[in-house]
């Protein structure tokens, strides 16, 4: 897949992320890699690709050519769970389950603002895409700031259960 050199938005743009992601740091929420959810947005699949991704992410052949494979390969690795949705509605049903108790939530920040108040007191740690097309179509993710905060999130072998401070 191409490499993109655009800059990240950063999330200190937005109070609403900021404080999400503050206030997940601040808990010291550390969670078992089951209740993880890693939400990502139907405009991280290449539109070219004819594999129904949104149906199951396991439909995708790995090709590369888009970050689905990065995060098929993050999902494996940690052992999270991984949806991409199609809108809104979806993401917020997603996050909404119960046995989910921290999203990793990756989108553009009208999306992200908006799912985080949505979803409250859901924790969402949110990621922003990067738009080297613009907007909702072939988006990318920093794949090492998610896999970052995955590894943040996830309770370590021997450490006790989850610190709420
Ligand atoms: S990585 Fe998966 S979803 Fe992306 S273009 Fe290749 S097969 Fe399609
Ligand atoms: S850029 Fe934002 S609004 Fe557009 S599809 Fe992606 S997450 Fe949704």
């Amino acid at each position: 897949m191409p490499v993109h050199h655009e800059a990240p938005k950063t999330v200190f743009e937005n109070p609403v992320i900021l404080a999400s992601n503050k206030l997940i740091r601040w808990r010291r929420v550390r969670v078992r890699p089951a209740d993880l959810l890693l939400l990502a947005p139907h405009c991280l699949k290449r539109q070219a690709c004819p594999h129904n991704v949104l149906d199951s992410m396991d439909n995708c052949q790995r090709c590369g050519k888009c970050r689905c494979k990065d995060l098929l390969e993050l999902r494996d690795r940690y052992g999270v769970r991984l949806v991409m949705a199609s809108g809104g509605r979806q993401a917020l049903a997603a996050a909404s389950d119960p046995a989910v108790k921290v999203v990793v939530a990756i989108a553009c920040g009208r999306e992200l603002r908006a799912g985080i108040l949505k979803a409250f007191p859901k924790p969402i740690y949110a990621i922003h895409n990067r738009q080297p097309h613009g907007p909702c179509r072939d988006t990318d993710v920093a794949v090492d700031e998610v896999e970052k905060v995955l590894a943040s999130l996830l309770k370590r072998e021997r450490e006790g259960p989850a610190r709420r401070e």
